[in-house]
């Protein structure tokens, strides 16, 4: 359990966080989202322990973070936005060296070094780390973070920049690091990934937190449906002056409407132009969609 408590983090005057108290449930992936500035890297790295809060509390388990953040080294991995590799090094011995500070027997860096390249699909081949693509270099940092078989893991964009391929193969990853049992923090631009493999969410707006929960719960605090009105009609000029917007696609006029009311309004408003409704869409609003509506 990550547990936060009114975190707060100021930069000279200026509070990057705000208050921010959450839960983090063991065995589950909770992703932070928000606009660039939003707070995401700070509260990442006051939960691995890598910088301190300016006041509040924030407890790993049994581990007091603020108090004795290295406490919490051995059972943390920690993915940072820009991982600088050591370019010059092989990927086998960059997780031989973090494995050596993490302790770990000769012997076990191997073993452990194989399962991660193996399940990374990373095939390394004693190649320097500045010869790696970009989705390699992610992935090793990825390796690195997993050395020491951490029970949380705290990734700062596992995915952005990479290929689509690459993404998914790491958003598939993180689920099944999930099934052996492992706590993941990510912040993430990659609102639909979110979506995907998050079980709850947090949505951060100038260092405060303004929703988090499950998407289930998200869409019930952010309105439910909303519904897009395709229609056909004889006389399209009896919709000029009209208050509501409309648009083209796949030969029918359509346009949106955001709760039961406006749907009823705008299907009226279509007969008494002589349109006929063709059929009407209903989908919840997307994360995308939620940071749209709450604004910078
Ligand atoms: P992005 O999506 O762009 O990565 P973020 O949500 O991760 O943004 P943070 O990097 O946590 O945001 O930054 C939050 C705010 O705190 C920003 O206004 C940033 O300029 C400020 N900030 C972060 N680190 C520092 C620092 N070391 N010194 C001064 N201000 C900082």
């Amino acid at each position: 359990m990550i547990a936060g408590r009114d975190l707060v983090k100021k930069f000279e005057a200026f509070p990057a966080l705000d208050g921010v108290s959450f839960e983090f449930e063991d065995g589950e992936i909770f992703g932070i989202i928000g606009h660039n500035g939003a707070g995401k890297t700070t509260l990442l790295k006051i939960i691995a322990g890598l910088i301190a809060p300016t006041s509040g509390s924030l407890r790993v388990n049994e581990i007091d973070v603020v108090n004795d953040p290295t406490a919490l080294k051995a059972m943390l991995g920690y993915l940072p936005e820009e991982s600088r590799l050591y370019e010059t090094m092989t990927a086998e011995n960059y997780l031989a060296f973090f494995g050596e500070i993490y302790g770990l027997s000769p012997q076990e860096i191997t073993v452990r070094s194989r399962q991660l390249f193996a399940a990374l699909s990373l095939e390394p081949n004693g190649k320097k780390l500045g010869e790696f693509s970009k989705g390699m270099k992610r992935k090793a940092a990825i390796a690195r973070s997993l050395i020491h078989d951490p029970k949380f893991l705290v990734y700062d964009e596992a995915t952005s920049g990479l290929d689509p391929m690459t993404s998914r193969f790491i958003a598939d990853y993180l689920r099944t690091l999930r099934k052996e049992g492992k706590t993941i923090v990510l912040s993430a631009h990659n609102l639909y990934q979110v979506e995907a493999i998050c079980d709850k969410v947090m949505i951060l707006k100038r260092g405060k937190v303004v929703a988090f929960g499950s998407m289930k719960e998200l869409r019930e605090q952010f309105g439910s449906l909303t519904y897009t009105i395709f229609f056909s009609i004889g006389n399209p000029d009896r919709l000029v002056g009209h208050t509501k917007t409309y648009r083209q696609e796949e030969g029918l006029y359509v346009c949106d409407a955001e709760s039961m009311e406006e749907l009823n309004e705008s299907t009226s408003l279509i007969a008494e132009v002589g349109g006929r409704v063709e059929k009407i869409e209903s989908k919840y609003p997307s994360l995308e969609e939620m940071l749209l509506r709450i604004g910078k």
